[in-house]
């Protein structure tokens, strides 16, 4: 099955907006089995619309796009992909309510230009949108007039991601399942791994999945800052059972490292774990500034874990609020083993938890020195156990830093919990 998808928006060619949709949409698919051969991105013009819709016609059975279903001058999609194809624009009165609801229910006036987005090609299937007014519209294209002897599909999105995504799980991937279901069974899965670089978690995997390769595994790795994603596919008859020994393999050979068996971020688990536990967590961040408590407060259920986060920044912050020792800042520098384990006591003691993390670093450009390079982070445990502290050296740009510096204090406290402190 050959699937097209075709971006339209010029802020994505001025380089005004990441163009997510590409990565979201092809991820969303590859991982039920339909993969993306080719995508493009376009201006908001209608000559680049035209040409880039009707040459994936051409060639794909789906052609998905997205943006310019709006009501704006530039949200020219809509009519001009009802014109190549020679069909009619008519307002469909279910549409017409949904947009007057939305805008009542928001005690707003409703401009007229929003009724644009009621007109509606000849056949469409309209796509609800329960997050905006723009549906989306599902052509068949039987025939389909770019391939000739051929039927296609043309989906089209609206733009705003939080108004595509929920569109595109609760109506598209239904609707390709029914109306363009793969040939054979497709099982997916992603584990993901801490701790380890990529091309040594290849050295222990790759050799004892070789076998499983040829009978059909699909096996790829993803690193990104401090993880690596590994995922395990397969397309044929007896998927599952090939890809659930594939797990076990990677199971085995990463050991400790694996963090979590789908898609799941290091701070899901680590809430999970805490959550099982009944146990509590406090935070001590300097460097990090505050982004480990993000993160944590990203996950749901964090407030029955998380009982609160201090940035202290400054050493007068550090001694005010966390009762690090002057002499401790004095005789070993704010970026140091001692402060790392004051601070993460100070934290432990000042909020009652089970578990306080701390990190301490220097995320650079400036403030290195020989012993004390940028990138150096001392990241500190405490519990009942007592105190850790874990020296690393994560020389990267600010926001990477941060992003590796979490991910490794998250870490050090899943690895204490698994070995069953
Ligand atoms: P609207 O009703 O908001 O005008 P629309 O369907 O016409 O929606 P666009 O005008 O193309 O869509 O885009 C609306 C907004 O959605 C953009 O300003 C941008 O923030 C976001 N957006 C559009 N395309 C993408 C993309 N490919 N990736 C990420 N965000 C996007
Ligand atoms: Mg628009």
């Amino acid at each position: 099955m050959i699937i097209e998808l075709v971006n339209t928006g010029t802020e994505l060619m001025l380089g005004r907006v990441l163009n997510t949709h590409q990565q979201w949409l092809c991820r969303q698919l590859a991982d039920s089995g339909y993969v993306v051969s080719r995508q493009v991105a376009v201006p908001d013009t209608g000559s680049a619309i035209l040409a880039a819709v009707s040459e994936a016609l051409a060639r794909a059975d789906i052609v998905i796009t997205t943006g310019g279903l709006g009501p704006t001058s530039d949200d020219i999609t809509r009519e001009l992909i009802a014109g190549s194809l020679g069909k009619e624009l008519r307002e469909d009165p279910d549409v017409m309510a949904h947009i007057r609801q939305f805008f009542e229910a928001r005690n707003r006036r409703m401009p007229k230009s929003t009724l644009v987005q009621a007109l509606i090609p000849d056949g469409a299937l309209v796509l609800k949108n329960p997050h905006g007014t723009a549906p989306g519209l599902a052509i068949e294209l039987r025939p389909n007039p770019f391939r000739p002897g051929n039927a296609g599909w043309l989906i089209m999105l609206p733009g705003p991601p939080r108004e595509l995504r929920p569109m595109f799980t609760d109506s598209v991937m239904p609707l390709l399942r029914c109306v363009l279901p793969i040939a054979s069974a497709f099982v997916c899965r992603t584990l993901r791994a801490t701790g380890i670089g990529e091309s040594s978690v290849e050295e222990r995997v790759a050799k004892p999945l070789q076998e499983l390769l040829q009978d059909g595994l699909q096996l790829g790795y993803c690193a990104r800052p401090g993880q690596v994603d590994v995922r395990l596919a397969a397309q044929t008859s007896g998927a599952e059972k090939i890809v659930n020994r594939a797990v076990a393999i990677v199971r085995e050979k990463l050991g400790v490292y694996l963090y979590a068996e789908s898609d799941a971020e290091i701070e899901d688990t680590l809430v999970s774990l805490l959550s099982e536990r009944n146990e509590t967590l406090a935070l001590a961040e300097s460097c990090t500034g505050g982004y480990i408590a993000h993160r944590l407060t990203n996950v749901p259920g964090a407030s029955s874990v998380l009982l609160g986060g201090l940035v202290t920044y400054s050493n007068r912050a550090k001694e005010k609020f966390l009762g690090v020792r002057s002499e401790t800042l004095d005789a070993h520098g704010a970026v140091s083993e001692s402060v790392a384990r004051e601070m993460a006591q100070g934290a432990r003691e000042a909020m009652l938890s089970n578990y306080a993390l701390s990190v301490t670093g220097i995320a650079g450009p400036s403030g290195g020195s020989d012993l004390k390079p940028v990138g150096t982070v001392f990241i500190g445990l405490a519990g009942h156990f007592g105190c850790i502290v874990e020296r690393n050296f994560n020389p990267f740009d600010r926001k990477t830093f941060k992003e590796v510096t979490a991910q490794q204090a998250f870490d050090l406290l899943r690895r204490k919990l698994l070995a069953g402190i």
